[in-house]
């Protein structure tokens, strides 16, 4: 199949994104891909994302608009979920629809919407206008499927253990679930936008998903029986498994500024498989204890590291830690994820198994030792240890503390123990999986080809 011909016939679509770091990167990925493939595509970012990113989107290839979700300066710690939902809803239906009206009148009208699966109202805005819509899932088939199955009360919570039996997923331990569904105490605002993403899907004419056919087969299948499924994953940039994108070596938007050189030049300085890297993504927050005993676990292990350890989080690491471990390791606010994932030097990712850094890490080849805190983490952190066996899942303690004695252990099986070597070329297998997939007429690429085509029809 031929790419479009990117002229003002070609289809129009608008990409709704979140105001999260973990959502941006796929969607934004997944624009660059129906870019490349002659779609013209306008992204709508919220006004706070606009002000706080510090990278220029893609000039020249993809338009920006913005519209307001109600929060334009961000949404705050005092900021209520159940009150953001509301809010969001409300001015973003406004505002988006406005951008919607305003593309019309300039004569580009708007041809098909591409939305965050958080934001279920946009489905709603879409078909006001009557417009094809594809709701986008920036977690693993694996855990939406677990959230449907909760929404729609065939799994019931609090969840009745041991074991839990879903269709198209292997028996899961109470602990393997999200931390929405396990711990159903805890945020209950965030579980209802988890659970709403299906409030009204019925109505959405494609269900995308960052994931890939081979790496969620059962799962894939079962749901794609229920919906329109199409699998476009993964959203990694095209230099590091196809190389059909001319140019495409990161997402290409960062709400964290991240330190490049100094990441890039220390580890240019490193041996191969010498350096553990350690993440926990946009969002965790850890207590002052889980940061001593990671940085204990670090200082006296016998690799390197390369800790990201965001602004907030700062205050909480040790005091001096930096300067007693600065022959051994580099702190940084954040980093090129992705450059330092592919460096020869990294030999392991300590990581919260955020669905994007999962991904990542197995399209780049690295074992991970897995530290889930919460809401995918847990799930995903299963699956990387006992169904793609690309790495451990750290034990916790009874007061939800991992022990340097254990991530030490971790960090040892991982890098120099015979599970590790395993886990390596597991990683290896995956990745070349992942390059098939979205590479042409691998499952991927031929789902985004089908997307295209159908789209195109709803123009005839
Ligand atoms: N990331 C990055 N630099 C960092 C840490 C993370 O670029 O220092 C990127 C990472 O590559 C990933 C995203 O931020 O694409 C985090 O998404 P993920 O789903 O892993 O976690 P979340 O932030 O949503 O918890």
């Amino acid at each position: 199949m031929g790419t479009v011909e990117q002229t003002h016939q070609a289809p129009h679509v608008l990409v709704v994104i979140l105001s999260i770091q973990g959502h941006i990167n796929p969607m934004l990925q997944f624009s660059k891909r129906l870019f490349s493939k002659g779609i013209r595509v306008r992204l709508a970012i919220t006004i706070s994302v606009a002000k706080s990113m510090h990278t220029k989107i893609c000039p020249n290839i993809i338009s920006v608009d913005t519209f307001s979700d109600g929060y334009d300066n961000g949404i705050k710690k005092e900021d209520k979920i159940e009150s953001y939902i509301e809010r969001s809803k409300l001015v973003g239906s406004q505002t988006l629809g406005d951008l919607i009206k305003k593309q019309e009148s300039l004569g580009n009208p708007i041809t098909c919407v591409v939305y965050d699966s958080f934001y279920p109202w946009v489905l709603d805005v879409a078909k006001q206008f009557n417009l094809p819509v594809a709701s986008f899932f920036t977690q693993s088939c694996a855990v939406c499927n677990i959230y449907y199955h909760v929404q729609q009360g065939l799994l019931k919570v609090p969840v009745a253990g041991p074991m839990v039996s879903i269709p198209g997923l292997p028996p899961l331990a109470i602990a393997d679930l999200p931390s929405f569904v396990s711990v159903y105490e805890s945020h209950p605002g965030i579980r209802t936008i988890m659970l709403n993403q299906f409030s009204n899907i019925d109505k959405a004419d494609w269900l995308l998903f960052n994931t890939f056919d081979k790496l969620e087969n059962e799962v894939v299948s079962w749901m794609s029986n229920l919906w329109p499924i199409k699998t476009v994953g993964p959203t990694v940039p095209s230099i590091y498994l196809d190389k059909r994108i001319e140019g495409d070596k990161d997402y290409g938007l960062d709400l964290f500024k991240p330190s490049n050189e100094i990441c890039m030049n220390w580890l240019n300085m490193r041996e191969t498989n010498s350096v553990i890297y350690v993440s926990f993504g946009s969002n965790v927050s850890l207590g002052e204890e889980q940061m001593k005993e990671i940085a204990l676990a670090l200082k006296e292990g016998n690799k390197y590291f390369l800790w990201v350890v965001r602004e907030s989080e700062e205050r909480k690491l040790p005091s001096d830690f930096a300067e007693e471990t600065f022959e051994k390791g580099l702190v940084v606010q954040w980093c090129p994820q992705l450059e330092v994932l592919s460096h020869k030097a990294v030999a392991c990712f300590i990581t919260h198994c955020g669905w994007n850094s999962t991904l990542e890490s197995l399209c780049l080849g690295i074992p991970m030792v897995g530290l889930p805190k919460w809401t995918d983490q847990t799930t995903n952190a299963k699956f990387v240890e006992d169904e793609w066996e690309v790495g451990l899942r750290i034990k916790v303690e009874e007061n939800g503390i991992w022990r340097k004695e254990e991530i030490e252990a971790c960090i040892r099986e991982v890098t120099e123990g015979e599970k590790g070597k395993e886990m390596r070329k597991n990683c290896n297998r995956w990745k070349e999986l992942a390059k098939e997939a979205v590479d042409e007429g691998g499952s991927s690429d031929k789902n985004i080809e089908d997307f295209i085509q159908s789209m195109l029809c709803t123009l005839r």
